[in-house]
């Protein structure tokens, strides 16, 4: 197991969240470029998660404003705890009095490059000119860490380099890769909570059916 890991061990109950515990290492395929990801995380605030591959777990820093888009458009991006490589796939509801409890949708996912040296060099750095290669975002970034010490060394800033980013139909940004779920889609969805399984209605029943069924339930 990760020694980095253990900031995000310490903050979570596995017992009570779904959340991937990291017990078991997932090995890149020899030659393939490192993964990275983008959750959209309905905390107590709303935030994207960017994660990049790197040494056998997910380096991560939260964008409260979401991703740049346009060509030079810069956000914060706080650097947060390492997350198991598990957590890519990572898709759901984190229950109520759990850390970053809320809804967590796999926004994107892909692979990328660091263009100047290797990955782990770069972030020694604080500078990296990333090439990402997802399913919704596609071209170049830079991420690079703002000047301070102690707590404030976890700022940095993620710039949209060289072009803007052809936009995204509103329908695709809004749906998740994994799923294609939306954020309040996943909010309804019970069954990911370990701690409350859901009850299932009838099998048949469609969408609609269900939120009644839902709601009902709340009332007895
Ligand atoms: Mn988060």
């Amino acid at each position: 197991m990760s020694e980095s890991l253990k900031k995000y061990r310490a903050k979570r109950d596995f017992n009570r969240t779904r959340e991937p515990s990291g017990a078991f290492r997932a090995r890149a395929p020899a030659g393939a470029s490192p993964r990275f990801v983008v959750q959209k995380h309905q905390a107590g605030r709303l935030h994207f998660d960017f994660r990049l591959e790197m040494d056998g777990v997910l380096k991560s820093w939260a964008v409260p404003k979401g991703i740049p888009t346009a060509k030079d458009e810069r956000r914060l991006a706080m650097e947060v705890e390492d997350h198991p490589m598990e957590y890519a796939a990572f898709e759901g509801i984190i229950p109520p009095g759990s850390y970053g409890a809320g809804t967590v949708q796999l926004w994107d996912r892909g692979r990328y490059q660091v263009l100047d040296g290797t990955p782990r060099e770069a972030l020694r750095r604080g500078k990296l000119s990333l090439a990402l290669h997802g399913e919704k975002l596609s071209g170049r970034w830079t991420l690079v860490r703002m000047r301070g010490e102690g707590r404030d060394r976890n700022t940095w800033l993620l710039i949209k380099a060289e072009a803007s980013l052809p936009k995204i139909s509103v329908t695709k940004a809004a749906r998740s890769v994994k799923s294609g779920k939306t954020m309040t889609q996943l909010s309804q969805s019970r069954s990911t909570w370990k701690s409350a399984p859901a009850k299932r209605g009838p099998a048949s029943s469609s969408f609609k059916e269900r939120i009644r069924h839902l709601a009902a339930r709340k009332h007895k």
